[in-house]
């Protein structure tokens, strides 16, 4: 499932291929994925406007028209991006299609049809509607420290509220506590001050590390435990076979040396 390094590569994506032509035609080839528009509303404002830029924001892309509307994507389990010009290229799986002046095309591909596509005319508005909490990429250790020491709830279950902090999903959360060294399990609110930072740091490095990659089209890498998340996969540091636990009805991985659980 795409989460905030995926999100944001994808935006990059768009950027890199779509900006600044003109959209001659929009076709909602399932328009169950639209939420706060529908189909004749979303050609309207698309057809015949181009596409500024993108935003991230948690686990939505926001793409600027050039009528003050923004675009906006959410990846669900399996959304992607693919841009194209041949027909031969065209993905399997386009839920919307946008074609260009020049022929070519960007679509929203989605095998499992959890995506889901908006328009507004406000970021922050959205944001708020949506109730998102922080991004995770912009919250403060200050902010940080002060949601987490009130949650009771497991810290990997707490990481993975798009209404604490948006961006983070079963993966990172993975990674994040895999790297600090804290069990998926523990309340967040008896964490200790330094477990608390140290997650918070962490999040930090392993989101930027992970865009970094993703824009890139390259693999993470081995020292982290998101390439080992498999049936037998061992932890990277000590060979030790993963284990898995289910939290929030998602499948936690997580290495029982490395993460040993707390009990207080
Ligand atoms: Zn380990």
């Amino acid at each position: 499932m795409p989460e905030l390094p995926e999100v944001e590569a994808f935006g990059k994506y768009l950027d890199r291929t779509s900006l600044d032509k003109i959209i001659e035609n929009v076709e909602v080839k399932n328009p169950e994925l639209l939420q706060n528009v529908d189909a004749d509303a979303l050609k309207e404002k698309l057809e015949g406007h181009k596409f500024k830029y993108t935003k991230r924001y948690g686990k939505y892309t926001f793409t600027a028209l050039d009528n003050d509307f923004w675009l906006i994507l959410h990846y669900g389990m399996t959304g992607r991006l693919k841009y194209f010009k041949n027909q031969d290229e065209a993905p399997s799986y386009d839920r919307l299609l946008i074609t260009f002046e020049d022929e070519s095309h960007i679509a929203f591909d989605d095998p499992r049809k959890f995506g889901k596509i908006n328009l507004a005319s406000s970021i922050e508005e959205f944001v708020k509607e949506k109730k998102l909490g922080h991004d995770a990429t912009e919250i403060d250790l200050k902010t940080f420290k002060q949601i987490f020491e009130r949650k009771k709830g497991a810290i990997k279950s707490v990481l993975m509220d798009q209404h604490i902090i948006a961006g983070i999903g079963n993966i990172y959360s993975d990674e994040i506590l895999f790297q600090a060294c804290i069990h998926p399990k523990v309340p967040a609110n008896k964490l200790n001050d330094h477990q608390t930072e140290q997650i918070f740091k962490v999040m930090k490095d392993v989101l930027k590390t992970s865009v970094g990659k993703r824009i890139a089209g390259e693999e993470l890498p081995d020292s982290f435990i998101i390439p080992h998340r498999k049936k037998n996969g061992k932890c990277p540091n000590s060979d030790i076979k993963l284990k898995t636990i289910k939290i929030s009805s998602r499948t936690a991985y997580y290495c029982p040396n490395c993460q040993k659980e707390i009990f207080e």
